[in-house]
């Protein structure tokens, strides 16, 4: 291995791994085409390895007060706070966004570890006096033992910490598997804990690939899967760890729309249309992909979207560029065929980012913002969720159209309708069939104490992510009936328990 290139290994109760690894992946700096980073993979034994670990943890960890819990969140908010910059330069380095897009995502998932900082409210229970002679009821909610979490590659501190600081709060303990493009995010933010005063083994990062999530799917010490990346993956992730018996989350892709009415204030809309189709270049699972522009209004739309593409600058993440480069030379290419397949279908290519400059290395995996027009919904530019910096105008003569077209798309994660007219966002919230929509807003994530969870495709299982949703997904509930000894109740009576 050359001297530049960092060994990332597991984390596990509190240390760096220190086996040999069987199989290793490549890590890169999406920016300079470079590899910077050699990942071990782990192998189902290792991943039996740190479920152990994790597993052996979790038994004090549940026993633990909240008043502790609490301290611990709290600190922990601290250390990432404090850190934020440099975990953003670790998935600047890694992933490719903009430095300013990185620090956003640990801000956003910040918010998610200070909602978990009042878990002791959160997990209030609720107690019935004298719900019979001298009889009391009530409810508790306990932890499920060992959670695991396997992460995308798009958002790769965010998404974990939709999960992380929720269960660690609820008193399990937690092994991550994040994505294998840009590992080191994960295992930064894990470290803190550590500094934080959690016990070791709490919070355990394994890194590896399909063989990892096989076994943590199988593995029967792992209680919960929450799992966040693409459609297919989700649902298998869905089908298999439900097999086998555990509480799954799946949280899959997605096709955002943008709905435009005739009466929007065209400005803000060409402002979001640009801001949420190309930030992060486009790799969002709330990133706006289809805009639909219900006529007359697509041509003046349009003609504002182009002149504000014009001025976007595509390069490095950390020289003050708006757009960075996709994560890998692979998905790279892979955008750019879509592009080729649009033009082929006849969509009308407004703006061909495959063509242009950027401020970067020239081997980094470069493709520039793109916008097709007359797009149709039969092109495999609208069907397939394509994950990068292109952005489809499809043009619809109704309101009624436009959300047909939404309706009957298999995803449903975002959507957002751009109008001045409150009585048609009213409907529009109302009749859409999409799990988080925005009215003015283009790309609404819920905050911390709302849930974050798509419909159809876009979720597989029934509880979103973080909020009440993630306490509830993370504890499992507990009834108790309870009667102090009292004489006059004493007896035999064979028939089924009623209260009196
Ligand atoms: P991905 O499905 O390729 O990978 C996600 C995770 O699954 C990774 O940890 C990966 O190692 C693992 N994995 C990959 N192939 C596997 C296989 N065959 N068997 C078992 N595990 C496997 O997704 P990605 O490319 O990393 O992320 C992008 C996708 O994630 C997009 O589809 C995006 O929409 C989606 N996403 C969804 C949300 C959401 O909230 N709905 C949020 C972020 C990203």
């Amino acid at each position: 291995m050359s001297t530049d290139i960092k060994r990332i290994t597991h984390l596990v109760g509190g240390s760096s791994w220190t086996g040999v690894a069987e199989r290793t992946s490549n890590v890169y700096n999406p920016a300079t085409g470079q590899v910077t980073g050699e990942l071990d993979l782990a192998s189902a034994a290792t991943v039996d390895e740190v479920v152990k670990v994790a597993h052996d943890a979790s038994k004090a960890w549940a026993q633990t007060s909240l008043t502790k819990r609490a301290q611990i969140l709290f600190a922990y908010r601290e250390l990432v706070s404090r850190n934020k910059d440099r975990i953003a330069a670790l998935i600047t380095a890694e992933h490719g966004k903009v430095l300013s897009d990185a620090v956003g995502e640990v801000t956003r998932g910040l918010e998610v570890i200070e909602f978990a900082c009042g878990i002791p409210h959160l997990l209030k229970g609720g107690y019935s006096e004298g719900v019979s002679t001298k009889v009391d009821v009530y409810s508790i909610r306990q932890p499920l033992g060992v959670c695991a979490v396997i992460s995308p590659f798009n958002f790769p501190a965010m998404v974990p910490m939709w999960f992380v600081p929720i269960a660690v709060a609820c008193g399990n303990s937690v092994v991550i598997k994040p994505s294998e493009k840009d590992p080191s995010a994960a295992n930064a933010m894990a470290e803190l804990w550590k500094e934080a005063g959690l016990p070791d083994g709490v919070v355990n990062v394994v890194h590896g690939d399909k063989e990892a999530v096989d076994r943590l799917l199988e593995h029967p010490d792992v209680k919960s899967i929450s799992f966040v990346g693409s459609t297919p993956i989700a649902k298998y992730v869905y089908e298999n760890g439900t097999k086998n018996g555990k509480r799954v989350q799946a949280l899959g892709g997605a096709k955002n729309h943008m709905i435009v009415l005739p009466d929007a204030d065209l400005d803000l809309a060409a402002d979001a249309a640009v801001n949420a189709g190309f930030g992060s270049a486009g790799e969002r699972c709330m990133a706006i992909s289809a805009l639909v522009a219900v006529e007359p209004i697509a041509d003046e739309l349009i003609g504002k979207i182009k002149e504000r593409m014009a001025t976007l600058k595509t390069g490095d993440g950390t020289r003050g560029c708006d757009m960075g480069p996709l994560v890998t030379g692979a998905h790279r290419d892979k955008v750019a065929g879509y592009v080729a397949a649009g033009v082929e279908a006849g969509a009308e290519l407004v703006v061909d980012g495959r063509e242009g400059n950027f401020d970067g290395a020239d081997d980094g995996f470069w493709l520039g913002p793109t916008l097709f027009d007359k797009v149709t919904p039969e092109m495999s530019i609208y069907t397939d969720e394509i994950f990068g910096p292109v952005l489809s105008v499809v043009r619809t003569t109704s309101y009624d159209a436009a959300l047909d077209l939404v309706n009957s798309n298999p995803y449903g994660n975002g959507t957002a309708i751009f109008t001045n007219d409150g009585g048609a966002a009213r409907r529009f919230q109302n009749e859409v069939e999409v799990g988080m929509v925005g009215i003015n807003v283009p790309i609404p994530v819920p905050m911390a104490y709302y849930s974050f969870g798509g419909w159809k495709n876009s979720l597989f299982g029934d509880t979103h992510a973080h909020g009440t949703e993630g306490v509830h997904f993370f504890t499992r509930g507990k009834v108790v009936t309870s009667r102090w000894l009292d004489p006059s109740h004493g007896g035999i009576n064979l028939g089924f328990p009623t209260h009196d």
